[in-house]
């Protein structure tokens, strides 16, 4: 008899599984139906002996200091700043667009102060700031969005910007200075021996069993178990029964190249010409050194795998529907980014899963963080006067 049955091994239900293993000394079955753990941010070494990320890049980044601090307990970590080039008009240019873009891009020679002006002048009035259409044309005008934004959009998503919610291109800032980093978050970086063997310690519990290959529809009546949470898609959870939420996928095409480096930057978007959408270099997310080197390409698709949720109002509408079957849902917790339909990143979804486990154990997140089960009664005395501290975190 298992306490909890967890339905995929990615961030949502690998730290879940953690915290009520650990925190709890629940005991807890863990499946996925890939034949691995770590979900999308599953990394191994290929046949080359390259470190890659089989899923597309994954960089970690976050502002907040429990989420990082709570991930360090599993790893230590490669400090690591993302740079991005988007190839456009010939040329490779820092993305997001900061002031070396533009006067690259037309062989000018602004300051900071000038390029607001510039900016100022392209930009298009937009009273409400609905799409991620407005997000854009509103900040640097009509043609840069066309070279940068627009095609890789319609590309990314299979539709175009001005249907796509305004959260979705503002992930994506516009400077007026050289900062040519792709995050400007507080805690950039890799775990060092890459994601898998980070979750491998998460999951390293008397308490946790897990179980690969394993849909856990083809398990879930057969074990006993009292209370699931479920990382999966919500819309197939419930049978589809106000029809599929579209997300969306892509496909990976992974290369290795006889030859030490292969493009001037970790990543490199292709907005225009080409049917992929980004091409990334391993090399400089692991800080590997190999004679050889890994690519990937990024090629957006309809069908496949769901990698993406599509942030739009008429999805939104659909999944209001699934979140009032699964707020109802008796004794299944919904967790995740496909299970809660939101374009969250890896800390967003630790954080998530923190929150619902101080939910299920009646604590603040922080708190349910740093709780253990050898450590309950010591710690509630520490509640009681306010005491509770948490562990440091380093970068090496
Ligand atoms: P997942 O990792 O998708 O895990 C869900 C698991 O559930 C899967 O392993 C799946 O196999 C399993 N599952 C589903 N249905 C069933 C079933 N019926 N039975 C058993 N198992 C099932 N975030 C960042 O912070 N930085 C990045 O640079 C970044 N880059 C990304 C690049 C790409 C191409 C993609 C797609 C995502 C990226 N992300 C990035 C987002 C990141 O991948 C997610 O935030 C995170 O992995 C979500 O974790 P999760 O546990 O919710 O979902
Ligand atoms: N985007 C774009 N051009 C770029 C980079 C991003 O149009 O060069 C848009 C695109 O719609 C993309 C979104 O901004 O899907 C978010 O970009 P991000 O790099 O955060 O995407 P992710 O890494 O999540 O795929």
């Amino acid at each position: 008899m298992f306490d909890y049955l967890i339905v995929g091994a990615g961030f949502a239900g690998s730290v879940l599984a953690e915290r009520l293993a650990n925190g709890s000394g629940k005991k807890v079955l863990i499946c996925d139906k890939r034949p691995h753990i770590a979900g999308n941010a599953f990394d191994y070494y290929n046949d080359d002996g390259i470190l890659i990320h089989k899923y597309g890049p994954h960089i970690f980044h976050t502002n907040s200091a429990d989420v990082f601090e709570y991930l360090s307990r599993f790893t230590e970590w490669r400090e690591y700043q993302h740079r991005v080039l988007a190839s456009v008009d010939g040329m490779q240019l820092p993305i997001p667009i900061n002031l070396d873009t533009i006067n690259k891009l037309y062989g000018l020679n602004l300051t900071a102060f000038e390029v607001e002006e510039f900016f100022e002048k392209l930009a298009e009035k937009c009273d409400v700031i609905r799409t991620s259409e407005d997000v854009v044309v509103s900040k640097v005008g009509r043609e840069l969005y066309e070279k940068f934004f627009r095609n890789y959009t319609r590309k990314q998503w299979g539709l175009d910007p001005s249907e796509l919610d305004a959260s979705v291109t503002a992930r994506v800032p516009t400077r007026t200075n050289r900062d040519d980093r792709y995050f400007t978050d507080s805690y950039q970086a890799m775990p060092k021996h890459g994601y898998t063997r980070m979750f491998e310690k998460m999951l390293d519990h008397p308490n946790i069993k897990i179980m690969l290959n394993c849909d856990y529809r083809e398990i879930a009546s057969q074990i006993g178990y009292r209370e699931m949470i479920y990382t999966g898609p919500i819309d197939q959870f419930f049978d589809y029964r106000y029809g599929k939420l579209p997300y969306r996928s892509l496909e990976f095409k992974h290369e290795t190249h006889d030859t030490e480096t292969f493009q001037s930057a970790p990543v490199i978007n292709y907005p225009n010409e080409q049917a992929f959408t980004r091409i990334t270099e391993f090399k400089y997310l692991t800080g590997q050194e190999h004679r050889k080197t890994s690519i990937v390409y990024e090629f957006p698709q309809a069908t496949g795998d769901p990698y993406y949720p599509i942030p739009r109002k008429e999805n939104a509408g659909i999944y209001a529907k699934y979140k009032a079957l699964a707020d109802n849902a008796q004794n299944v917790h919904f967790v995740g980014r496909l299970a809660t339909y939101k374009y969250y990143n890896m800390d967003q979804i630790v954080a998530q899963a923190l929150t619902e486990y101080g939910k299920i154990v009646g604590m603040k997140r922080k708190e349910a963080t740093i709780k253990t089960k050898s450590n309950e009664k010591v710690f509630a005395a520490a509640q009681t006067s306010n005491g509770a501290s948490s562990p440091a975190a380093s970068i090496n």
